[in-house]
């Protein structure tokens, strides 16, 4: 840290704040620096305001002459029994006020020309509002009727008295606001005006006069008229309300932990006022509109007002451009202002300013706040001005906030309060009519209709409602659910796990406490934040601007790892390509199953009794999976597609025992009910024509319903006998390639010949071949042979060489203790991260995020929801060790991940940190992890936490 060596005060060397109670009473602190000593980097010992303070007059900006206390003393006064400020702080003030009285060639308390000062607070981080701050101290009858003389201004110098009351009885004395309010009306009434500006400079000294009696009556003391005496309880004021209870919550709430901000410092400035005429004014800049970034100043003013009337709102400021008429000279000084402060800071700037009679000061200075959109437009724009250096304009942008600009998101200025509360799924809004079952769905979304899909949990054979459905919404099931994951995938949002939602599909409803949800009424769900709202709540759309496409081109020249999407069809593909995916790192092929068309032909397969009959139908999946693989390597191309052998419990695909069981009781009720209609049609013969009697026949003919339960029956048997206790941990993954090899055969068939016929059609392919559940080099070794045998029957077929990778997914424990024997065979791994964390924590993926997780979190048991956030400690270690492992037995060896956190930032990062060569998420979060992986590269391993 750069110290300071003008005054005689010894100067802390450390920016860490130091437990001050270990300080003991012989080590000598400087707790006071002047803001032309400060340094205006040490926020921690100055807080941000203060640090700013120093650094503005450091430049040459015209700031009114100040010194802070530090956070060190704060810190001290907190810790002291009886809250007492720690040795030689008054000291130090005193001697400061003097420097000051010089600057200003005014006197503190003086008869003539009375200095005034503010005294604000201000930490390491900006806690807007939360803390409190005194202005015009130092006034008492004798400094206020010198302040009447030297301005000539009545009416300011009762006007300042009587804020200085208000504002020192409420912060320091703890006098209600109410007890001022209730005088100050009283006085307005009197004087029968409606606003302030009416009162005259009468008026305004008998509201002062009430002020005293209301602190006297109060405090039952006397307004403290000494003016040291004023200012040493204001400063202990503002270091106690570091403590208040308004700036506790807030630290709660925005995660701030003492090593980002610990403690408050105070700054005594002297004051400079906006309220002295019309050629005085007060107001708020922004260096660029922080809503757009478009370079423009941006913000407002008010002349002849305090800075308090703006924040208060008791007179509408007018836009900042209107100073360049009303107040050309003082326009042009801002201008210059602006451009200095950002040449200086290299970022946006959110400044205030007084003007006191034709002179600018600037009060303050912090990096401006901003949405995702002026964030990237910025970070472009300052680059191209020189501003920034290319790193720079990248990792200013938080990739996590790029989510605001990829999906439309709720109208920041909506009033909803949300009716239930979910998981945060897949982020985006949206409205529409809810419905309870995906066939309704489909149904109006063919007419046009927006329909939210409204599910207990969803299911594969869902997905045609997923298709027609702007959003989903389950009341189960956690952020890798299926509900969740499909969602994301097709970039849609969703809110999972809304447990307070109770679904009634056979009543098409859904109960909310006391409230109900009927098929058609309209919701409106927010997947970044899980909020379920009933009605319309407005959205913005999202903003895929030209500045966000420029930034991404740099974050990809940066990036030392690759970004790919999981995307599960050719229309996947394609949009993954749009969002700058390079490559496909997952293809769930049993999505491909799924489209309603297809789905029979997989439960014939599901319910064949042997192998042969399998074969029959697998023929006739071949040529529909082929097509497939044929379209996302053309879309793709030519980058490469990592195919994953089917996956799921094939039980999936089948209907719930439950559903078939109450669909085969519907059958036999129709069954008895065409049987009656035969008794029907014997009376028909004699009463009706022979064209009707041959049509009640017909509905008499049993002979459909019987085909369809024996299909039914059988398909319940096969449900029946394919039941697990336990199917995450069951029969599904590479075992399921095991025992019915056709169906893995088949896949990679089709994965081959699609590859030879874009080897044939001149299109670049690099398929890669991927085995799930994997954990041990045998079964990978199985699945190799199947592969092998293929690839020369389809090469021969062809006539071309087909280029494939074979990997492993890494999702098992196992696999990451065998890295070293699987990496012999596989040539790349995933890391599937969604069931290795289940499988680490001994957590159920579906379940533990609405269970009980949100305890762990609440009670810091568990920081993170390790769903979501990479488990660095635990799985992380895991993935690192499989890392170095099977790069023993194959060096050159590719790892990427494929879990849901290969789109999140910090998990991104870790992956960096232990060479994966690549991340993989759903198509829409790969403008994110693109910018996190260039932020990876760029930061280095700098924030990942690996400690026990
Ligand atoms: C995983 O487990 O991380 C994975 C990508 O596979 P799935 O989510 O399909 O189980
Ligand atoms: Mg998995």
């Amino acid at each position: 840290m750069e110290t300071s060596t003008i005054t005689t005060f010894p100067t802390p060397t450390s920016t860490e704040a130091t437990p001050v109670a270990a300080l003991g009473a012989a080590a000598r602190r400087k707790w006071v620096y002047e803001f032309a000593e400060g340094n205006g980097r040490d926020k921690m010992l100055l807080g941000g305001k203060g640090a700013n303070l120093c650094e503005m007059t450091k430049i040459g900006l015209n700031v009114p002459p100040g010194f802070v206390i530090t956070t060190e003393a704060c810190l001290a006064f907190l810790d002291s029994e009886q809250r007492q400020l720690p040795d030689g702080v008054m000291d130090e003030v005193r001697h400061y006020m003097a420097s000051l009285e010089q600057k200003t060639g005014q006197k503190f308390g003086g008869a003539d020309d009375p200095l005034l000062v503010s005294v604000r607070s201000g930490s390491a981080m900006s806690m807007p509002g939360m803390m409190d701050t005194i202005l015009n101290l130092g006034l008492n009858e004798t400094t206020l009727a010198a302040l009447i003389r030297h301005t000539g201004n009545e009416r300011f110098g009762y006007d300042a008295y009587r804020r200085f009351i208000q504002l020192f009885g409420k912060v320091a004395l703890g006098v209600p606001d109410a007890l001022f309010d209730e005088q100050f009306d009283a006085v307005k009434t009197k004087a029968g005006v409606k606003v302030d500006v009416g009162l005259s400079p009468d008026d305004l000294r008998d509201i002062g006069k009430r002020f005293l009696a209301v602190v006297q009556a109060h405090t039952r003391r006397a307004f403290p008229d000494d003016p040291y005496e004023q200012l040493e309880i204001a400063i202990k004021a503002v270091f106690n309300s570091w403590m208040g209870k308004r700036a506790i919550d807030y630290r709660r709430e925005f995660g701030i932990t003492p090593a980002m901000a610990n403690g408050t410092a105070v700054n005594v400035v002297a004051m400079v006022f906006g309220n002295m005429g019309n050629d005085s004014a007060t107001g708020v800049g922004f260096t660029r509109n922080p809503a757009t970034g478009e370079n423009l100043i941006y913000g407002e003013y008010l002349v002849n007002a305090q800075g308090e009337d703006v924040v208060a709102g008791i007179r509408t400021p007018k836009p900042i451009q209107e100073m360049e008429r009303e107040m050309p000279m003082m326009y042009r000084q801002l201008i210059d202002l602006r451009s200095k402060l950002e040449r200086h800071y290299r970022e946006v700037q959110d400044f205030e300013f007084t003007i006191e009679r034709g002179t600018l000061y600037c009060l303050q200075t912090r990096n401006g706040k901003m949405n995702a959109a002026s964030m990237v437009r910025t970070s472009v724009e300052m680059h191209d001005e020189g501003l920034l250096k290319r790193e720079e304009a990248i990792t200013r942008v938080n990739p996590a906030h790029l989510e605001q600009m990829l999906f439309p998101r709720l109208d920041p200025q909506h009033k909803s309060q949300p009716l239930a509360v979910g998981l945060p799924a897949s982020p985006g809004a949206a409205s529409g009519q809810a419905v309870f079952d995906a066939d309704r769905a489909e149904a109006l979304g063919k007419k046009g209709v927006k329909v939210i899909l409204v599910r207990e949990e969803t299911k594969p054979e869902d997905i045609h409602g997923f298709f027609a459905a702007q959003g989903i919404l389950t009341s189960r099931g956690g952020k890798t659910s299926h509900a969740a994951v499909v969602a994301r995938g097709m970039g849609k949002p969703c809110v999972a796990g809304a447990e307070g939602i109770h679904v009634d599909v056979q009543m098409r409803v859904a109960f909310v406490g006391d409230q109900v949800i009927k098929e058609g009424d309209v919701v409106t769900i927010d997947g970044s934040n899980g909020h379920v709202f009933r009605g319309e709540v407005p959205t913005v759309e999202a903003d895929f601007s030209p500045s966000l496409v420029r930034l991404l081109e740099w974050a990809d020249q940066h990036a030392r790892m690759g970004v790919r999407a999981n995307a599960d069809t050719p229309e996947d593909a394609e949009r993954a390509v749009r969002y700058g995916a390079r490559g496909i790192g997952l293809c769930r092929t049993e999505r491909m199953f799924n489209a309603p068309d297809r789905l029979p032909i997989v439960i014939d397969m599901i319910v064949a009794n042997t192998a042969d009959e399998r074969r029959e139908v697998i023929d006739r999946l071949l040529p529909i999976q082929r097509a497939d693989f044929i379209g996302m390597f053309r879309a793709m191309a030519p980058h490469p597609v990592t195919i994953r052998l089917l996956d799921p419990p094939i039980h999936e695909f089948l209907p719930t025992e439950r559903q078939l069981e109450e669909d085969i009781a519907r059958l036999h009720d129709l069954r008895r009910t065409a049987r009656g209609i035969e008794v029907l049609v014997e009376s028909a013969r004699t009463v009706a024509d022979a064209r009707a009697t041959a049509a009640i026949a017909e509905l008499a003919d049993t002979r459909a319903i019987d085909a369809i339960i024996t299909r039914k029956e059988a398909v319940l048997r096969k449900a029946c006998a394919l039941r697990e206790v336990n199917p995450m941990l069951g029969h599904r993954g590479v075992r399921l390639g095991i025992t019915y090899p056709e169906i893995y055969t088949m896949q990679v068939r089709a994965v081959l010949e699609a590859a030879a016929d874009c080897v044939r059609a001149g299109v670049e392919v690099h398929p890669e071949i991927m085995v799930p559940q994997v954990c041990t080099a045998q079964e990978l070794k199985l699945v190799r042979g199947y592969l092998a045998a293929v690839q020369s029957q389809v090469e021969l077929m062809y006539g071309v060489q087909v280029p494939c990778r074979f990997g492993t997914m890494v999702e098992v424990v196992r696999a990451c203790m065998r890295a070293e024997n699987l990496a012999e065979v596989a040539e790349f791994f995933s890391f599937g991260t969604n069931d290795l964390t289940q499988a680490t924590f001994s957590f159920s993926r579906e379940d533990a995020e609405n269970k009980f997780l949100p305890m762990y979190n609440e009670r810091g048991i568990l920081q993170d929801n390790p769903f979501e956030v990479l488990d660095v400690k635990g799985v992380g270690r895991l993935m690192s060790l499989a890392v170095e492992w099977g790069r023993k037995s194959r060096p050159d060896l590719k790892v990427g991940i494929c879990g849901e956190h290969g789109g999140h930032p910090s998990s991104i990062r870790f992956c960096d940190s232990i060479g994966l060569d690549y991340v993989s998420c759903s198509a829409p979060r790969v403008p994110i992890a693109r910018l996190a992986a260039a932020h990876a590269t760029i930061q280095g391993s700098q924030g990942v936490d690996r400690s026990a």
